[in-house]
């Protein structure tokens, strides 16, 4: 952080606003049906005061109240991401009638809101736009409560959603983050690489979620993360599943048969290819070659090379000698 550029006052006005948000929830009749909704998901009180999950009533003028006692210039709320300024001179309040998640960089200072609506409203989160403070490429969510964790099992499982991952820490399953949405950026593939050897990818179990499992594996390989892969039955959300079958079944159906990323693959592919043309087995075997020589560990290689070498009838020689054209130059 910089302090010549006002970013120490946005931080600032964001610890408050952070706690504005949250009293508004939890002691005021304007936060009840915030706070009902909450509790309906499933989501106990403790776990709203550890993720100080806050409400932003829909009504005009919060913000700027707040904050003006405290100090703070609507410029500075405008460039704080927190108010927006309107053409005819007003600042109106960025969240208005809805949930707020408050996004934590790794110290646990509030950089950044997720507001979601609390019914079928669009968009259902609205986030808060890039500032001084917040780069949504950079932060990994819940990184500071997970850190710990992390290091000392090596391992993250990684969400698409906010509410996963808040799901997921109250069930015990601490070592849980998630980036905002489905894409991860280098830098965000590289933080974890620092702190984690393996990464299990738990997206949601719909289309849109599988597919972008994929492209998040790839990314997060390139780091060179062992990258594994969960899959959530019947399109639902990690989220869902577990309020329906509990934390234990979670654990046990979900992560503990998550599957090594090339394995995925070549089931995924398969459905994706015709495997009676012959065209389309070469182009097949192919594409599991280019990611079977991304693996570090010769003995995964090896293995998957067998499982290859036993469907097609081709000896393992061959697979080896193509695949080593894909080899990355060693550093
Ligand atoms: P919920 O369980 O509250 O309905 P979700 O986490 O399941 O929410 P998804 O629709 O699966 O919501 O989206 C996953 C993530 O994608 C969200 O947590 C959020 O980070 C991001 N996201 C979704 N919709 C938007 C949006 N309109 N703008 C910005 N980010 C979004
Ligand atoms: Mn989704
Ligand atoms: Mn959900
Ligand atoms: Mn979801």
């Amino acid at each position: 952080v910089n302090e010549d550029d006002g970013s120490q006052r946005v931080l600032e006005a964001h610890q408050w606003l952070a706690k504005l948000y949250h009293h508004l929830l939890v002691n005021t009749t304007e936060g009840k049906d915030a706070l009902d909704y909450l509790t309906e998901r499933g989501f106990t009180r403790e776990t709203i005061d550890t993720f100080q999950m806050g409400y932003a009533p829909d009504k005009p003028g919060v913000v700027a109240t707040f904050l003006e006692k405290k100090g703070f210039h609507p410029q500075e709320m405008v460039k704080a991401g927190l108010l927006t300024a309107t053409e005819g001179g007003d600042y109106l309040d960025r969240f208005r009638g809805r949930i707020i998640f408050p996004l934590r960089n790794h110290l646990g200072k509030t950089v950044a809101f997720a507001g979601r609506t609390l019914g079928e409203g669009q968009p259902k989160y609205l986030n808060s736009p890039e500032t001084s403070i917040f780069h949504k490429g950079k932060l990994l969510y819940n990184f500071d409560l997970a850190r710990g964790f992390i290091r000392k099992q090596s391992t993250i499982v990684l969400f698409e959603g906010y509410a996963d991952v808040i799901s997921a820490y109250q069930s015990d399953i601490k070592n849980s983050i998630a980036t905002m949405g489905t894409s991860v950026t280098p830098a965000q593939a590289e933080l974890m690489n620092r702190y984690a050897e393996k990464v299990i990818i738990c997206y949601d179990g719909d289309q849109p979620g599988i597919e972008a499992s994929v492209k998040t594996a790839k990314e997060l390989q390139k780091a060179g993360i062992h990258v594994y892969i969960a899959r959530v039955p019947n399109q639902q959300d990690p989220d869902d599943f577990i309020k329906a079958e509990g934390p234990d079944r979670f654990r046990r159906e979900v992560l503990e048969t998550s599957e090594p990323f090339v394995g995925y693959l070549m089931r995924y592919y398969r459905n994706q290819f015709n495997l009676q043309s012959e065209g389309d087995r070469f182009d097949y075997i192919e594409m599991i070659l280019r990611e079977v020589a991304k693996l570090e560990r010769a003995v995964e290689r090896e293995y998957y090379l067998q499982e290859l070498s036993k469907e097609f009838s081709i000896s393992l020689e061959s697979l080896n000698e193509e695949m080593e054209k894909w080899r990355p130059k060693q550093k």
